[in-house]
């Protein structure tokens, strides 16, 4: 059974200062989580997480991680700039990207970010954009084929764009050192949320053999081993939770038996969680304010796919929680919908829920990561608000609704018809 971390009557007390839709953090979870992990790798003197803020760009949420120790994965200059706002420097950041724009390794290089080089063609790249190369460099791998892990569960790395061929690796150790780099990390994310405790250790097995050979043959001192993302969620109420104490027990052993006897055991291990730090700490609660009976039964709810677009874009499994009616029998069949124009915006398809009345609360849970931060605009809708529940039980919110001011602004030519600011001060905006 999965639980809401609010309650309906705390969720009515918040829509008083706070209209549905919004996104609420439950801040309790998201310490007690990343302080699970820390301890999970605490026999690894240089461990860190990297955050990664694609999953949920809010400064206030980063800083609470960044105040357990976790440093910042980015991807973009926006995000480089976010992690920087809130005082990460330096080695806090991670700058792992892929395709990059010149300006954002410049921007990466300005402010010290550690930079991981997604192929061997940006050595050369980098260098040029940059006038150098930096002291300590990582590079992305991609064994390519297929990874699989015991349980069924596999992922594709030779459909993947990311990262460099094992060859293309080892060439750009000893390339990178002879333009001066001195410490080297690896990176390499081969699947995606992995509900095992197996993927960290059989990835980092793989990893520590590679640093072995490559520490071996190309003389590179090997700083850090990135295990980037891909831990994963229960989605499913049916999943059983990932055990982080397992899976950092897990990296151990292999770290034991491949570095240490190499006389590597000074490594430092990385991650660069994003879903399993905040997945499960953040949801969309929303009302319900149509019921349609056609062919089948539709709830409609005032959130919509532009506030969280896994279902609609990769059919992702949400769970939810009608407030109040947590224990009634799940005796409806609806599929629950936004307002889209697209038949895809559905947060869920023939699910059965307890009687849905107009005016519920829906609790659409595990959307923390990836959730937000994939919102767009279809149809002129705007993004809502992110609260944080504190650990106190107060409510503070992290990030205002979109207004219709924020949607036009930059469309500059609008102005020149004259009207816009009219129509918007007319309606109190
Ligand atoms: C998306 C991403 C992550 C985080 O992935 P999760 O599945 O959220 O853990 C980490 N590193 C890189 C390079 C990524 O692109």
């Amino acid at each position: 059974m999965k639980k809401p971390f609010v309650s309906k009557e705390q969720v009515e007390t918040i829509t008083k200062s706070y209209p549905t839709p919004f996104y609420l953090y439950d801040e309790k979870g998201i310490i007690d989580n990343a302080k699970a992990v820390y301890e999970a790798f605490s026999w690894n003197k240089g461990f860190r997480e990297y955050f990664a803020v694609k999953a949920t760009p809010n400064p206030v949420l980063m800083d609470i991680l960044g105040k357990i120790g976790c440093g910042f994965d980015c991807s973009s200059q926006t995000e480089l700039m976010l992690s920087e706002a809130i005082g990460a420097k330096g080695s806090d950041i991670m700058f792992s990207s892929n395709d990059t724009p010149a300006e954002e390794y410049k921007y990466a290089d300005k402010i010290g970010a550690i930079i991981n080089l997604d192929d061997y063609t940006h050595i050369d790249f980098l260098e040029e954009t940059i006038g150098k190369i930096p002291e300590t460099i990582s590079c992305r791998y991609n064994p390519g084929g297929v990874f699989q892990m015991s349980n069924g569960i596999m992922d594709n790395p030779g459909d993947s764009k990311y990262g460099m061929t094992k060859e293309q690796l080892f060439d750009a150790f000893k390339v990178l050192k002879a333009k001066g780099a001195k410490r080297f990390g690896i990176h390499a994310f081969l699947a995606s949320n992995t509900v095992t405790n197996e993927y960290y250790p059989l990835l980092a097995g793989q990893l520590f053999e590679l640093a072995v050979e490559l520490q071996k043959e190309t003389d590179c001192k090997i700083a850090f081993i990135n295990l980037s993302g891909g831990v994963g969620i229960p989605y499913k109420p049916d999943q059983e939770p990932n055990d982080i104490r397992k899976i950092g027990e897990g990296v151990r052993e292999q770290f034991e038996k491949i570095l240490v006897p190499a006389g590597m055991g000074d490594v430092s291990i990385y991650t660069e969680m994003g879903r399993f730090m905040m997945g499960p700490y953040g949801a969309l609660v929303t009302k319900a304010i149509h019921e349609k009976h056609i062919y089948k039964e539709y709830i409609g709810v005032d959130a919509c796919a532009v506030n969280l677009m896994r279902p609609a874009m990769y059919g992702a499994y949400h769970h939810i929680t009608v407030l109040g009616k947590e224990n009634e029998p799940l005796d409806q069949v609806y599929d629950v919908t936004g307002s889209l124009c697209e038949n895809n915006d559905k947060f869920a398809i023939e699910r059965k829920l307890p009687k849905i009345e107009m005016g519920d609360y829906l609790f659409i849970h595990d959307a923390g990561a990836h959730g937000f931060s994939m919102g767009y605009n279809y149809n002129g809708k705007l993004k809502c608000a992110e609260l944080l529940l504190k650990e106190d039980g107060s409510v503070q919110m992290i990030r205002r609704a979109e207004t219709p001011r924020d949607y036009f602004s930059t469309l500059d030519c609008l102005d020149s018809f004259g009207k816009l600011d009219q129509i918007l001060k007319n309606e109190g905006i």
